[in-house]
């Protein structure tokens, strides 16, 4: 992303962020409450439109096409094509209720991706033996713990074979004797070389997944680096009081 801003009203969010990510690599972004983490994942999205700067993933424009000089905003469905190149894991796991472990992960590629349901099934039951639920295809969300339910989100987002995996919080709504379990799964992805950027709270995990660590404040991105020299060598003051509220 480059020179990206964003405000609400008067309400400048995102002040002027760049970031290149290498395909691959593991990023955490840290921050106090408020500093526009979230808004940062919705606009490498489009789910948030950038008052100004690009994103683009794999040389493709998010949300936009360029012609000659000018970028011209692209309508859906072109944005949701390019967007699926982007996957997204929230806070709230927001599964279907109504429908099972199995169906949950099959919806969207069989009726927005085209994929044959034959398919679809296969891949899913992969995708949950990978995320360790192997046995719960047939479990209704409510069933599910939210670690698990949280897992099948994952499961879920992978489906769609997204070039860039993004997680918004992903443990902060969970007790915390379910925390480990959906944190070993982003290890494992994060470990199988999947491009991961991951809003987080969970320091000790940063530390030990996280090729780079960004630390936002005030919608600016004021410093980023390797998590042993951001962690045990923070270069801005404001990173320093940080880490030192949360370690
Ligand atoms: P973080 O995830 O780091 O806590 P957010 O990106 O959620 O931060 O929010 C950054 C700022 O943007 C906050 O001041 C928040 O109130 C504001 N904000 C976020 N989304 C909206 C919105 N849709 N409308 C107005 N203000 C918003
Ligand atoms: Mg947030």
């Amino acid at each position: 992303m480059h020179g990206v801003n964003k405000s609400f009203g008067t309400n400048k969010v995102l002040d002027d962020v760049s970031l290149t990510i290498a395909p691959g690599e593991v990023v955490a972004i840290i921050g106090p409450s408020g500093a526009g983490k979230s808004t940062l994942l919705r606009t490498i999205n489009h789910l948030e439109r950038a008052d100004a700067g690009v994103v683009s993933i794999d040389g493709e424009l998010i949300g936009y096409e360029r012609r000659g000089d000018v970028l011209y905003e692209l309508k859906e469905p072109a944005i949701r094509r390019r967007r699926s190149a982007v996957g997204m894991v929230f806070q709230s796991f927001n599964l279907f209720p109504h429908l099972t472990a199995l169906q949950n992960i099959i919806e969207a590629p069989v009726s927005v991706g085209g994929v044959p349901r034959d398919e679809a099934i296969a891949d899913a039951r992969d995708l949950l033996a990978r995320v360790g639920l192997g046995d719960k295809a047939d479990a209704y969300p409510r069933h599910l713990s939210g670690g698990q339910q949280q897992r099948v989100a994952i499961a879920r987002t992978l489906a769609l074979r997204p070039k860039v995996l993004l997680f918004d919080e992903p443990t902060s709504a969970l007790d915390p004797e379910l925390v480990g379990e959906v944190l070993d799964v982003i290890k494992e992805l994060a470990k199988s070389g999947t491009t991961l950027i991951i809003v987080t709270h969970e320091i000790g995990f940063a530390r030990e997944v996280a090729d780079r660590v960004v630390f936002m404040e005030g919608g600016k991105v004021l410093e980023v680096g390797p998590p042993e020299r951001l962690f045990n060598e923070p270069s801005h003051p404001r990173t320093r009081e940080f880490i030192a509220k949360v370690l």
